[in-house]
Parts: structure tokens; sequence; C-alpha cells
């Protein structure tokens, strides 16, 4: 029985072959989810899955797209807006 600190789900289970050949069972921190479109919802491309201490360490040009609104519209919702905002 593991204990009771790893019991909950809030940690990932996940099965590493360790060199004697035996399995053994680690739990490792829950993976971020994708970045979301804020108009859409549809997930961005272009922006890792990546935890904060390695976004961190990241440079910028390597965390969102470089056009206007990078990392917060995906490019059809980003369209549109530039769209919509000529046209007004
Ligand atoms: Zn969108």
């Amino acid at each position: 029985m593991p204990a009771p600190r790893l019991r909950s789900r809030s940690l990932r289970r996940v099965f590493r072959k360790v060199p004697g050949g035996r399995v053994s069972l680690q739990y490792k921190k829950q993976r971020p989810k994708t970045a979301k479109c804020g108009s859409c919802g549809s997930s961005l491309k272009g922006v890792p899955r990546a935890f904060t201490f390695r976004m961190r360490s990241m440079a910028k040009t390597k965390k969102r797209p470089e056009r206007p609104y990078g990392g917060v519209l995906c490019s059809k919702c980003m369209r549109q807006s530039i769209i919509d905002k000529a046209r007004q």
C-alpha cells in the first residue's frame, strides 16, 4: 500500500523499468494542460506544454508564435479579430 500522500489522484503514476529488470511505480506531477485560445477554446499551436520552471528558462520566442495575439488567440481568431477591427 502506498503512503497516504501518494494515494491521491493528483499525482500521475509512471511505471519505470529499473536497472535490475524490476518494474517500479513512480509518482510524478501532472503535466500542465495545453494553452487554449481565448476566443474559441481550441488548443494553441506553437505553445509548449511544459512546466513553469522549464518555461522560465525558455526564450520568449520559443514560448509563443511571433504574430499579433500570439499565445492568446489561435490564428483563425486572430485573423477574424483584425478583419473585424478594420471594418469598424
Ligand atoms: Zn480561436
